[in-house]
């Protein structure tokens, strides 16, 4: 029996996405590795019906992080400022990566769990003209809270101030509308929400922003990743097998019905596994309109122990995730992403039942 994986990545691969490690050793200066290349940077772009004369997916060997740590470290222009608005350890991650690379940068911070105050975005941003990007989680993994960023994009439209957004635990799978929040880039990664490997992780970036460029590293340089991938080439040796896994993992996503479908399959899911924790008295941190359909986080019940509970349901073939920070010992959290049957929801059900049942 497999082991089912519950963690908000890495994630439990399909079949096909497992045999696509198998092909063939290519080696990254050859015109099939340029194909493979061009080939996943179209279809990151599909994804969400993007244009390619204004954005461009920028491919690169690394976590999600990587993709983060260039986006900002690339967009913010050597005498602009971050604000950063955060609640939860993502947030706060991109206030880490501003201040390592001693990037201008002030925050808003709301407690874990709660919403991010676009008012207090928008009075911060009026008391400081000096800010240029706003960073913002899309989907902060922390809570499973799902930023509500239709009026934090409003706010930034209307004081000029362009987007930079961290959708590694969303992007695939909840609607990320590049047209209407003022986005100069969103980060993402293989293997969350896409169902690929762990190893390739990638910017969307417009293609006007990276004319204001300020790369402040080498290796996590957006700017001659675009340039180098709009020619076919690469800057630097990137991890093969991941890409030929990314690239079959985006074929399994456009069949099975893009965004809409996966988020569908998500909800069902989730729904089933929520209803069955209620049941057993498990209540979850958020709301279903707070969250995102991804991941959830529930409380663990008085009766139950962290570690003890870990240990049962991996035993039965599923790994679950403990809660960050403030929240370890306190939270559990169940996440959605990847090859994940109902048959294996129902079984999970079961398990649950036997680890948490009185
Ligand atoms: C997973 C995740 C990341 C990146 O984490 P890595 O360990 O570098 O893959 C960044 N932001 C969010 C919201 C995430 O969920």
């Amino acid at each position: 029996m497999r082991t089912i994986l519950l963690n908000p990545g890495p994630v439990t691969l399909s079949r096909r996405v497992r045999q696509a490690l198998q092909r063939e050793d290519l080696c990254h200066r050859e015109p099939e590795f340029a194909a493979l290349q061009n080939r996943i940077r179209e279809k990151l772009l599909k994804v969400y019906l993007l244009d390619q004369d204004k954005w461009a997916a920028a491919l690169m060997t690394g976590s999600g992080t990587a993709a983060v740590e260039s986006m900002i470290t690339t967009l913010v222009p050597a005498n602009g400022k971050l604000l950063v608005a955060q609640n939860g350890v993502y947030g706060e991650r991109m206030t880490q990566i501003a201040d390592r690379y001693a990037i201008a940068n002030a925050t808003i911070t709301a407690p874990w769990g709660a919403p991010i105050d676009s008012e207090a975005v928008a009075r911060a941003l009026e008391a400081d003209p000096a800010i240029t990007h706003v960073a913002v989680v899309h989907h902060e993994t922390t809570t499973g809270r799902l930023n509500e960023l239709d009026p934090l994009g409003a706010v930034c439209r209307e004081h000029g101030v362009a987007m930079l957004l961290d959708a590694v635990s969303s992007f695939g799978a909840e609607a990320i509308d590049f047209d209407r929040w003022p986005l100069a880039a969103c980060a993402a990664t293989a293997n969350k929400c896409l169902h690929g490997v762990p190893g390739t992780c990638f910017v969307i970036a417009r293609r006007s922003a990276l004319e204001k460029a300020a790369p402040r590293s080498l290796y996590l340089d957006l700017a001659i990743y675009v340039s180098a991938q709009d020619q076919s080439g690469t800057p630097f040796t990137q991890s093969v097998q991941t890409f030929y896994a990314l690239d079959e993992a985006l074929d399994e996503l456009a069949e099975a019905g893009g965004v809409d479908g996966r988020r569908a399959r998500y909800q069902n899911c989730m729904r089933r596994i929520r209803s069955a924790l209620r049941e057993l008295g498990v209540k979850p941190l958020l709301d279903d309109d707070e969250s995102s359909c991804v991941l959830r986080a529930y409380e663990i019940p008085e009766h139950a122990d962290y570690d003890e509970l870990h240990d049962r349901l991996k035993s039965a073939g599923f790994i679950i995730y403990a809660g960050q920070g403030a929240y370890a010992g306190d939270m559990f959290r169940i996440s959605m992403m990847g090859d994940i049957s109902d048959k294996d929801v129902e079984r999970l059900v079961e398990a649950l039942a036997t680890a948490l049942g009185r």
